[in-house]
C-alpha cells in the first residue's frame, strides 16, 4: 500500500507539474530530476524558509554562496578524494553495479551471477577545469557545500569578527556519482543541500550538538510534518563518516520506510585543521583573551529533495471524492485560486480579476476560470492550494466574496477589501 502511495505521489508529480524526469526526450538520465512550474515554487518555499530558519532570525550566523568547483587541493585536504567511497559489487554476468552495503544476498540481485569482491567507488564528479585535460587539470563538483564554508572561514571570520559560537550558512548544489540511485527524488546524482556549519568552542560540541538536534527536529515538525513519521537515528561508531565524532540522523517513514532526511554531524577541528595543514595558512579562531583554538563544528545538513519527498508524502491525502496535499499554507506552491463563478458573464470576470490583480501583489495567487466550480476545486486540492476564492452573484449585491478552505471544504463569506489582512493572518500565523 505505501508502495503504491509512491507511484501516486510520482504520478501526481508529473500530471501536475511538480517534478519531471531529467532530459526526458532523450529517454532520461538516471538520478536526474527536473523540478517543474510548481515544482520550483514548492522548492524555493522551503529553501526560503530554512534560510529564515538559520540565518534571518540569527544574528550570529552568515550566509554565504560558493561556488560548485573548488581547487581539487580542498578535496585532498578534506580527505574526500580517499574517503568519500562506497562500497561496490559488479555482477560478472550482468555487469550491473550495486552498492555492497545495500546488497541483501551473495548473488546478482538482477539475474543471480557471480559477485565481484567488493571495491571502494569514489562518488565525486571528475571533471577538468580549462581547455587541456590532463591530470593537472582535473577539478570536482563538489560532494558536499560543506567544504566553501571551510575555505572562507578566514574571510568570514576577518569581515566580521564574530565571537563564539557562530555559524556560516549555505544552501547549492551537491553531486554525487551514486552507485545506485531511485525511489524518486530520495537519492539523486544532483541535488540541492541546505548546511550549516556552527563553530564552538571544543568542550561546548556535545551541548550544542544537542540543542541543533532538538532545533532541527522541531523545524521539521514546525513544516507541518507528522511527529510519528520523524525519529532520531544514531550512527554506530564503526560507521561514521571520515571526519566526525558523533552523527545523528532525523529519519523520515518514507512510503519505502524510515531512512535519512537531515544528518548532524560533529565534525570535530577536523576540515579547519586539515585545511590549515594543507593550506600552510592560519586558520585558528582567537577569542578576546588572545587565546587561539580551531573551534569544533556542528553541522545541520539537510537535502532539498529528500525534504520535498517527505513533506509531498505527509501531506498527501485522498477519499473516494478527490486527491488533495495538505500542504502547510506556507509551503504551498500557490496560496490562492481565484475563480469567477462563471466564466462567460463578463460581470463575474472583471471584477474577480481585479480580486486576482491585487491579491497577487502580495501572495502567489492562480487564476482559473475553466469548467464547473467543483472541478476547479478538485484541480487546486490536487495541487495543494490551501484556499479557492469565488466571486459571484452575491458578491455583486454585497461586495463579498467566498472563501473556501482546501482541508475542510467549509466555505465563509469574506468581504473584499478585508482579504489581504485575512489571508496575511492565516499564512503567517
Ligand atoms: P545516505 O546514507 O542516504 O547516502 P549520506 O549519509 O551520505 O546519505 P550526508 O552526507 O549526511 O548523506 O548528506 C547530507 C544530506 O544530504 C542527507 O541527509 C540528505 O538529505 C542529502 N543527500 C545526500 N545524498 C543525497 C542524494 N544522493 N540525493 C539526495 N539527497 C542527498
Amino acid at each position: 500500500m505505501e508502495i503504491n502511495l509512491m507511484e501516486k505521489i510520482v504520478s501526481l508529480c508529473k500530471r501536475r507539474g511538480f517534478i519531471f524526469p531529467s532530459s526526458q526526450i532523450y529517454g532520461g538520465i538516471n538520478g536526474f530530476w527536473d523540478f517543474g512550474p510548481l515544482g520550483v515554487l514548492l522548492k524555493n518555499n522551503i529553501k526560503e524558509l530554512w534560510w529564515r530558519e538559520m540565518v534571518l532570525k540569527n544574528d550570529n550566523i552568515y550566509g554565504l554562496d560558493s561556488t560548485i568547483i573548488h581547487n581539487p587541493k580542498v578535496w585532498q585536504a578534506s580527505g574526500h578524494t580517499t574517503f568519500f567511497t562506497d562500497p561496490l559489487r559488479e555482477c560478472k554476468k550482468c555487469h550491473q553495479r550495486f552498492r555492497a552495503d545495500k546488497l541483501t544476498k551473495t548473488q546478482c540481485p538482477e539475474c543471480n551471477g557471480e559477485l565481484t569482491a567488493v571495491k571502494q567507488f569514489n562518488l565525486m564528479f571528475a571533471t577538468h577545469v580549462g581547455p587541456t585535460q590532463d591530470s593537472a587539470n582535473s577539478a570536482y563538483l563538489r560532494p558536499e557545500t560543506c567544504q566553501g564554508i571551510f575555505i572562507n572561514f578566514r574571510s568570514v571570520v576577518d569581515t566580521f569578527h564574530p565571537k563564539m559560537p557562530f555559524g556560516i550558512a549555505q544552501i547549492g548544489k551537491g553531486f554525487r556519482n551514486e552507485i545506485t540511485t531511485g525511489n524518486f527524488i530520495f537519492r539523486d546524482r544532483e541535488f540541492e543541500m541546505m548546511e550549516l556549519e556552527y563553530f564552538v568552542r571544543p568542550g561546548e560540541d556535545e551541548n550544542e550538538f544537542e540543542n541543533w538536534k532538538e532545533k532541527r527536529l522541531n523545524w521539521h515538525l514546525k513544516l507541518g510534518i507528522k511527529k510519528e513519521k520523524l525519529r532520531f537515528c544514531e550512527h554506530p561508531k564503526e560507521s561514521l563518516a571520515h571526519y566526525s565524532k558523533r552523527t545523528v540522523d532525523i529519519e523520515y517513514h518514507y512510503p519505502f520506510g524510515w531512512s535519512e532526511l537531515e544528518g548532524i554531524a560533529n565534525r570535530t577541528d577536523f576540515d579547519l585543521k586539515n585545511h590549515a595543514k594543507h593550506s600552510k595558512q592560519n586558520l585558528f579562531y582567537k577569542d578576546d583573551e588572545g587565546k587561539e583554538f580551531y573551534p569544533f563544528v556542528i553541522e545541520p545538513s539537510v537535502g532539498v529533495e529528500r525534504l520535498t519527498l517527505a513533506i509531498l508524502a505527509d501531506a498527501y491525502y485522498e477519499d473516494s471524492q478527490r486527491i488533495c496535499l495538505r500542504l502547510k499554507p506556507i509551503l504551498a506552491p500557490y496560496k490562492i485560486a481565484v475563480f469567477p463563478l462563471l466564466a462567460n458573464k463578463p460581470e463575474l470576470k472583471t471584477k474577480a480579476r481585479e480580486i486576482y490583480e491585487t491579491l497577487k501583489k502580495n501572495f502567489s495567487v492562480i487564476w482559473d476560470d475553466i469548467g464547473n466550480i467543483g472541478k476547479r476545486y478538485r484541480r487546486q486540492d490536487e495541487i495543494g492550494t490551501p484556499w479557492c476564492v469565488t466571486y459571484d452573484f452575491e458578491s455583486i449585491e454585497n461586495n463579498t466574496v467566498t472563501v473556501r478552505d482546501r482541508d475542510s471544504m467549509k466555505q465563509v463569506r469574506i468581504e473584499i477589501g478585508k482579504l489581504v489582512d485575512y489571508f496575511s493572518k492565516e499564512i503567517y500565523e
